[in-house]
């Protein structure tokens, strides 16, 4: 198992340290309970700062408050070691992104790089140095609110967005200008709470385990992760905080990882509820030996670990390896040289250009769900009418996790139509509030609705309702929205559903009596701007679903790598694996979006017939727009295996590209897949290659009718 360095400054401090200020470098401390006194800290919390009882710190930022305390860490201590600042800059930080799983709708590492790139030059101008991001669970299950913060439904997605965000919030080093540590977090399984309800047991195949769950995190790792965080969720009955076999065997044992893992929000004392601890003392020690150097919020570790030792339920080795790792953090992030290098105020250019981003990020998150009739784009000097509770709302733009993003510096739907269209008729009625309470006035909305020539009707669910705790039995549209949606569309004139939203929404019949549906999600804080340009058609939308999209909540938990079953659905014949009241399809599959205008793809290729250990395919396909309008198209490659040893998934996502084409324009789309892409665990989850036909497929999404096909025979012998 890696260890971190013994010697040198680290084991210097290490050799000085006391047991309490040891325990002290573990904990970390949330500002929550702390700001309420003078100068925004109470002198209790301080204390403990001047004793060392204290590493790091949970949400405190902003560059006076951070230097002020990092000085007394510095020179009021015995040893001087700087604190750690740790937030959840998620999306963002003063400038608002997409909420994670509408940043994964515009399949762009790329993009998904920059947005963290800019967040992490905001963070650290706020004196922050680590943030618990990126989440990385595969959700596919949208009850559960957290969806919202992760790339959706598919392991590969969510791979390369941990390769990108890590890659974006660190930067080539981690002691450079604007660079912040990334937590990966929820190691693992965190997404598949049973029956989608938050911090419940998770129970996963070993095989899903490793093809779906793990592998995100693996690429975070490779991709030089600096922190990890354990899930909440017990696995199969040992609570992720305290799973030696997974964190320490597998993750720093197999994977190499040498960074710092830290604990959820008080997880560690959790263990105790979890009810696989008696006490403080056994909870911390459980944790500490499954390898977790940092207690977030919970005093379990300056409380338990003492009395661990003391009881000699635990070794004091142990806790000077996790010491080790946080100083060798702390030195990693630059800290131990310059404990001020963050926290210094950015000149206004940079605002500028993430304010842009922050368009940009949001216009590529759009997804255009229908669009009959080609309603959108407007058409010039029709007149609108903007209805609904999400239409001037731009607190909930910014979604969950918003960090220190401002309601005021947000542009709403109805601002950004205004702006975007100044001489137009735009008139505008809230109608109803998005939980159902408060005034209505449902009367002046179907008004509003009659007087127009067509309707942008805004609902969905506030920034709250989705996130952390905030699942939802019934994820459809909250509150009265759908009477409302009713007696609008009762008025008769043509509807374009606008929703907002941490989740795909079950709200099948208003999508159906709606002539377009446009998903904004939560779109940040240029979201109004973003989504009026593409309501007007300056912009093409091109954002695709991460996640399938249910017809009816009992459909859940629904995704498109499903295996096949010995009785595929069949409407004529009676025992096969249906429902008798809802489709078995989704009403809208992964990868799912439209564009104005019309790409065509052709002539799916393979470059051999035959392939061999070893060998390598590449695959062509013809991309060509065939519409007026110039925009961005995707295309998703997968595979299939239809005889193998084990069952394999109807549809496997092997990549996706994005290619920008002016009217007419035509081009060939290139992908590479090593033969090892076609391997599979087998029955004993070893990785293992089969002889045998494997069916390659691409197209705009994950519906199968729409998928070009061809083949590639795998045999014996090993490529030459
Ligand atoms: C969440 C984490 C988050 C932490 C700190 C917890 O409740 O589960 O995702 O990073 O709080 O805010």
């Amino acid at each position: 198992m890696p260890r971190p360095a013994a010697g040198g400054r680290i084991g210097a401090l290490l050799g000085a340290m006391t047991l309490a200020e040891k325990i002290g470098q573990l904990t970390m401390q949330t500002a929550d309970m702390a700001i309420s006194g003078p100068g925004g800290l109470t002198s209790e919390y301080l204390d403990a700062v001047r004793a060392g009882g204290v590493g790091s710190m949970l949400n405190l930022w902003g560059a006076g408050r951070v230097r002020e305390l990092q000085r007394i860490a510095v020179e009021e201590t015995r040893l001087g070691i700087p604190l750690l600042f740790g937030f959840d800059v998620v999306h963002g930080h003063r400038t608002v992104f997409p909420v994670p799983l509408a940043e994964a709708a515009a399949f762009d590492a790329g993009l998904w790089e920059r947005t963290a790139r800019a967040a992490a030059l905001e963070a650290a101008a706020d004196g922050l140095s680590l943030t618990f991001a990126p989440m990385l669970d595969v959700a596919r299950d949208p009850r559960w609110g957290r969806i919202v913060e992760g790339p959706g439904e598919d392991p590969l997605v969510a791979r390369r967005f941990a390769a990108a965000k890590v890659r974006g919030f660190q930067g080539g080093d981690l002691a450079a200008h604007g660079s912040i540590a990334a937590t990966a977090k929820h190691l693992v399984g965190y997404g598949a709470a049973l029956a989608g309800r938050d911090y419940a047991q998770a129970d996963i195949s070993e095989r899903e385990l490793r093809e779906v769950y793990l592998p995100p995190f693996a690429d975070a790792v490779a991709a030089g992760a600096a922190a990890i965080m354990p899930s909440f969720n017990d696995l199969a009955g040992v609570p992720m905080t305290a799973h030696r076999p997974l964190l320490r065997d597998l993750l720093r044992g197999q994977w190499g990882f040498d960074g710092v893992l830290i604990s959820d929000y008080n997880a560690i004392a959790e263990l105790v509820q979890h009810g696989v601890a008696a006490d403080l003392a056994e909870a911390a020690a459980l944790a500490l030996e499954a390898g977790v150097d940092i207690d977030m919020m919970a005093g379990a570790y300056t409380r338990g670990l003492p009395a661990a030792l003391e009881r000699g339920r635990i070794d004091v080795a142990l806790v000077d390896e996790a010491v080790r790792r946080v100083l060798a953090l702390k030195e990693r992030l630059g800290l131990l040289d310059d404990p001020f290098g963050r926290g210094v105020e950015p000149s206004p250019e940079p605002e500028k250009a993430h304010r842009a981003l922050a368009r940009e990020a949001a216009r590529r998150s759009l997804v255009l769900l229908k669009n009959d009739a080609d309603v959108l784009p407007l058409r010039e000097g029709a007149r609108l009418a903007v209805i609904g509770p999400l239409a001037d709302a731009p607190g909930e733009m910014r979604g969950s996790w918003y960090g220190a993003g401002r309601a005021e510096e947000t542009v709403s739907i109805l601002e950004g139509l205004r702006a975007a269209l100044p001489g137009a008729s735009i008139a505008h009625a809230k109608g109803v509030a998005i939980d159902g309470e408060g005034p209505e006035d449902v009367a002046a909305a179907v008004a509003a609705a009659r007087a127009a020539d067509i309707v942008l009707l805004c609902l969905g669910e506030a920034a709250a309702m989705s996130g952390e705790a905030a699942c939802r039995a019934e994820p459809g549209l909250p509150g009265r929205q759908e009477e409302l949606a009713e007696a609008v569309l009762a008025a008769g004139r043509p509807v374009v559903l606008l929703l907002a939203c941490g989740r795909p929404l079950v709200a099948s019949r208003i999508i159906a009596s709606s002539a377009a549906v446009l998903v904004t999600w939560f779109p940040g804080s240029e979201g109004g701007h973003a989504v009026a340009e593409v309501l007007r058609g300056r912009a093409n939308p091109s954002g695709r679903l991460p996640v399938s999209w249910p017809v009816a909540t009992g459909q859940i938990p629904i995704f498109f790598a499903r295996r096949p079953t010995g009785r595929p659905a069949d409407p004529e014949l009676h025992y096969t694996s249906k429902y008798l009241d809802v489709p078995t399809e989704p009403l809208f599959p992964f990868g799912h979006g439209l564009s104005y205008g019309r790409f065509a793809l052709e002539d799916l290729r393979c470059s051999a017939g035959e392939v061999a250990a070893g060998g390598r395919l590449d695959i062509e396909v013809d991309l060509a727009n065939e519409g007026t309008v110039a925009g961005l198209q995707t295309v998703f490659l997968f595979i299939r295996d239809p005889v193998a040893s084990v069952a394999r998934p109807v549809l496997e996502l092997k990549g996706w590209q994005t290619r920008w084409l002016e009217p007419g324009d035509r081009t060939t789309l290139r992908f590479e897949l090593s033969v090892d892409e076609l391997a599979f665990l087998g029955p004993d989850l070893a990785p293992r290659l089969e002889e045998g036909g494997i069916e390659i497929l691409a197209g705009p999404s994950a519906d199968r009718s729409l998928l070009l096909s061809t083949s590639v025979r795998v045999v014996k012998g090993r490529a030459r």
